[in-house]
């Protein structure tokens, strides 16, 4: 019998396997029923399960291999050749809030961003330029705050070299110290800049010693972290910081090959009404020219026009180089990598491909062994959060999400990505959220009327931001509201029994002596017979010398009225422990 190889990258459709196979849908579709999974003819299957069945068929001619997706741009990385050459450093800027960092970037490259900036935060990676002693400096502008510690993530994955700006009157701050963490993991060199030295309070010497608590010790001090007092308002010693880069730059001996096909990374994109696509790249191997094709995750482009940061055209960048291109069919990710390919066959090859490799992972198979074992697991206790995350532009959707998942909720929540994409809120999302309940998170987008009335109808949670942090605020009050509340018990007194009048079905009449605290109507009670729990009840009335009171207190003998589920036989030596009952609502 010929023997026949089945490539499966991931997963597998039943229709596919099927004609794979040779076999009727329909017949496939019974196999796996008497396997006990009830598949329809779009169902993917996992390597294993397909793996089950075909062995159940009793196919001895047929082999699964596993597909080498090992073609993926993501995973294009090689040696330096020893032609190699030099290229500028690419310099990320970050640090705690308010310390600077806007301010700096600014003054360095005289120009204007703070004013566009919504609540203050620099919203979307970009990069620049500048020219320092004849040379090159490429500095990637990354977002500042805690929230978008995803993309600086990202940002310092990036880079060489990470200026850590911290202010002299405020010191080492948390995110100053998840700069320290990023950079540091991502293996950048470290220059920190000591900044508003102009300010009164500025404590330079006290800042370093801070710093080489948190790691980073002073090269003055003996340490091999070069430290630049400076004041990015008032331009005092900007050139000595950026000498430092460059001699930063020089020791690390920084190279790129120009000879390779080029490659680099995709640090923002968006889409923009009558030019489309709209792509910065960070080129960082072989030279990248207009009319050339790139593949990148899952699209591709044919390079239309290129831009340098400053909106000149340009017919080819070098490495180390941020481009602004147009030509991709669709937005690629950010942080994707991107390489040139020979033509547009190859190109549309590879992006097939990729988007084949991607799904796999990702979609992964609807059906799997994993499945299985989960299914026969205790059922999953925790709750689930659903969003859909729409944003201007793929480095914001992809920090939102990001954000959301760091969101700490001890595991009792979980976040569930109903969908994520760029653009306005559209009637797609609106139906995607009809089926749960869904909150749809929008970020510097908008909701036409239409879609904002569909949405109030389904009684649909549409919510736009601006600014991140309270978009992440109100996805916590979200989760939130799906704790289980707690339940808090205070203690309010004791009684010994010393008296019982009547025991009815639901209802006790007794008396005794208040030993500690107090009782009031309404109190809960827990009865005890040597310290055995015998039930709970809750007190009706309160008597005194056969008045109702408000309370009895501690050394005071008095009457009182029980309201109980059970009947109880109330014994004389029972103590009654009162209490009340409270559910809180907790938060994260
Ligand atoms: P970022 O959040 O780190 O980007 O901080 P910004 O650059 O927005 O700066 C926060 C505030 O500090 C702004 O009001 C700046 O004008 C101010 N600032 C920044 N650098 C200096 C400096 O060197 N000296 C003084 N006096 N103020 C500064």
């Amino acid at each position: 019998m010929e023997e026949k190889t089945i490539q499966i990258a991931g997963s597998i459709t039943v229709d596919e396997l099927a004609k794979a196979l040779g076999l009727s849908v329909t017949s496939l579709i019974g196999e796996l029923f008497k396997n006990g999974i009830v598949a329809t003819i779009n169902q993917r299957l996992d390597f294993e399960t397909a793996s089950i069945i075909i062995e159940e068929l009793n196919l001895k001619n047929v082999k699964l291999e596993k597909k080498d997706t090992s073609t993926r741009t993501s995973n294009y990385t090689h040696e330096l050749s020893d032609h190699a050459v030099l290229r500028p450093p690419v310099v990320a800027v970050m640090g705690h809030v308010d310390h600077g960092k806007t301010t700096l970037l600014d003054t360095l490259l005289h120009k204007k961003t703070v004013e566009q900036e919504a609540g203050g935060i620099t919203q979307h990676i970009s990069a620049y330029q500048l020219k320092h002693d004849d040379r090159i400096i490429t500095f990637l502008d990354t977002p500042g705050h805690e929230a978008f510690a995803a993309i600086r993530q990202h940002g310092a994955m990036l880079t060489d070299i990470v200026i850590i700006v911290v202010a002299a009157d405020d010191g080492v701050k948390p995110q100053t110290v998840e700069a320290i963490n990023f950079a540091k993991s991502a293996n950048a060199k470290i220059i920190v800049a000591i900044n508003k030295i102009d300010r009164e309070g500025a404590d330079i010497q006290r800042t370093m010693a801070d710093l080489s608590t948190h790691g980073l010790q002073p090269e003055e001090w003996g340490g091999d972290i070069i430290m630049v007092p400076i004041s990015a308002k008032f331009n005092q010693n900007l050139d000595k910081l950026l000498d430092m880069v460059l001699l930063t730059a020089d020791i690390e001996e920084l190279k790129a090959d120009v000879d390779i096909p080029a490659e680099g990374l995709v640090i923002e994109s968006h889409m923009e009404t009558g030019r489309g696509s709209v792509v910065n790249l960070l080129v960082t191997g072989g030279e990248l020219k207009t009319g050339e094709f790139i593949v990148a995750g899952s699209t591709y482009a044919k390079i239309r026009t290129m831009l340098s940061f400053d909106g000149k055209p340009r017919g080819k960048a070098t490495p180390s180089t941020p481009v602004t291109v147009t030509g991709f069919k669709e937005l690629p990710n950010f942080g994707d990598r991107f390489v040139e390919v020979a033509d547009e066959k190859t190109a549309r090859k590879m992006a097939l491909l990729n988007a084949q490799a991607i799904m796999d992972e990702t979609a992964s198979a609807n059906v799997t062994s994993t499945d299985l074992l989960r299914m026969m697991n205790v059922a999953d206790n925790s709750k689930t959060l659903n969003v859909i995350v729409k944003g201007d532009v793929l480095g914001s959707v992809t920090s939102v999400i990001d954000s959301l998942k760091m969101i700490d909720t001890g595991g009792e929540i979980t976040l569930n990505i109903v969908s994520s994409g760029v653009g306005d809120i559209n009637e797609n999302d609106v139906y995607m959220a009809a089926g749960g309940h869904t909150v749809i998170y929008g970020f510097n987008v908008s909701v036409p009327i239409n879609i904002s009335k569909m949405a109030a109808r389904d009684n649909i949670p549409v919510r736009i931001y601006k600014v991140i942090y309270e978009l992440l605020d109100d996805a916590k009050r979200e989760m939130e509201n799906l704790l289980d509340a707690e339940i808090v018990e205070e203690e309010k007194g004791e009684l010994k029994v010393q008296g019982v009048f009547r025991t009815e079905k639901t209802s006790i009449i007794t008396g005794g002596e208040v030993l500690t605290g107090k009782v009031e109507p309404g109190y809960l009670v827990r009865i005890l017979r040597k310290k055995q729990p015998l039930g709970e009840a809750e007190v009706t009335s309160v008597q005194k010398e056969k008045m109702d009171v408000k309370e009895l207190i501690a050394g005071e003998i008095g009457g009182l009225a029980l309201k109980t589920t059970s009947r109880i036989d109330l014994a004389v030596g029972d103590r009654l422990v009162f209490f009340t009952r409270e559910t809180k609502k907790r938060t994260l």
